[in-house]
């Protein structure tokens, strides 16, 4: 696919067709499998400042969580017991976890269960990560919300994009699978952006790739914004697994934010990855990057019942395998 034909498809000209050959593109490399990372969301306290996100240090009307160790291995318990294949660590920019801590849940998590476990867990030092490498986690997710860096300075108020982008870099040599991506539709940006953002994070090989619509939270600078478009996001979806067949692609969570229902569709159209929430209903409502992203399971006891029905519904098949890349088969 040249880059006019990824233009023209960015806007709409003919999504079918575009839909069709992703889902092509997809059963091909994952057949009906959709891998089930649980995500646990064990911190929302952040020192960073990022203007579209309800976890910013200065939105003091978030109430702050933190959980204990031990609540953070029971969740990961129940999400294993569930049939995750992926424990998913994520939290806000929260220091006062220690690389020692961090490293016992990791080492903890896979002594007890033969899954795979991914780090969300930002800035941290690259000794840190080093460091949890060695502990047995698999994977880091460190997103670039966009690749325009001038943008990115504003949206995250003052951090550098190639600071961001070489600890990528970084981790990918530490032997981590890497996941990143993008927001669609951020303000301001147009079809334009969003082809860029597709060549840049092509051309950076991912492990994982993640788009989701911009979705305006009322407690940040951002509040009142236009949403971005569920459709472009599923528009760059789409082209993100014609360009990278092999790479994991998410159904994000932001998506039935804006449009109920549309994370579930998003895996006939490319995508072949849920990741729901398994934070314990005490601290799951409190975890709002954007309003409604864990919405539908705010209350009750964490379940992967509703991704597994989502995944049966649109004829695929969940799957608890550990769903590594294909593309950094030989890394394990
Ligand atoms: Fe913190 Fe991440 Fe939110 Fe930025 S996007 S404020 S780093 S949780």
């Amino acid at each position: 696919m040249n880059t006019p034909d990824i233009l023209t498809a960015l806007t709409g000209a003919d999504d079918a067709s575009l839909f069709a050959l992703a889902d092509e593109t997809r059963r091909r490399v994952f057949g009906k499998a959709v891998y089930i990372r649980a995500i646990v969301e064990f911190s929302n306290v952040c020192d960073k400042h990022c203007r579209y996100c309800g976890l910013r240090a200065d939105n003091r009307r978030l109430n702050r969580y933190r959980m204990r160790a031990d609540d953070i291995l029971a969740a990961a318990d129940a999400a294993v017991a569930e049939g995750a294949g992926t424990v998913v660590l994520q939290s806000g920019d929260d220091f006062s976890y220690s690389a020692e801590l961090v490293g016992e849940l990791i080492r903890e998590i896979k002594e007890r269960h033969d899954v795979a476990v991914t780090l969300s867990l930002g800035d941290r030092s690259l000794d840190e990560y080093v460091y949890w490498r060695a502990c047995g986690a698999d994977r880091c997710l460190m997103k670039l919300e966009t690749t325009d860096r001038h943008l990115y300075k504003q949206l995250r108020r003052g951090e550098d994009f190639g600071a961001r982008l070489h600890r990528v870099e970084e981790l990918r040599r530490m032997g981590y699978e890497i996941g990143s991506g993008v927001i669609a539709g951020l303000p301001g940006t147009t079809p334009m952006d969003a082809l860029r953002d597709i060549l840049f994070l092509t051309d950076l090989g991912l492990d994982m790739i993640a788009v989701g619509p911009f979705v305006p939270n009322p407690d940040t600078p951002l509040s009142g914004m236009t949403p971005g478009s569920v459709d472009l996001s599923f528009r760059m979806t789409a082209l993100l697994r014609i360009l990278n067949p092999e790479a994991n692609i998410p159904a994000t969570s932001a998506l039935d934010a804006l449009r109920p229902g549309s994370r579930a569709l998003a895996l006939t159209r490319g995508c072949n990855v849920l990741m729901p929430s398994l934070t314990p209903a005490d601290y799951r409502g409190d975890y709002t990057i954007y309003p409604g992203k864990n919405a539908g399971s705010t209350e009750g006891a964490a379940s992967l019942a509703p991704a597994r029905k989502a995944i049966e519904e649109n004829g695929f098949v969940p799957s608890a395998s550990k769903g590594f890349s294909p593309r950094r088969s030989h890394v394990r």
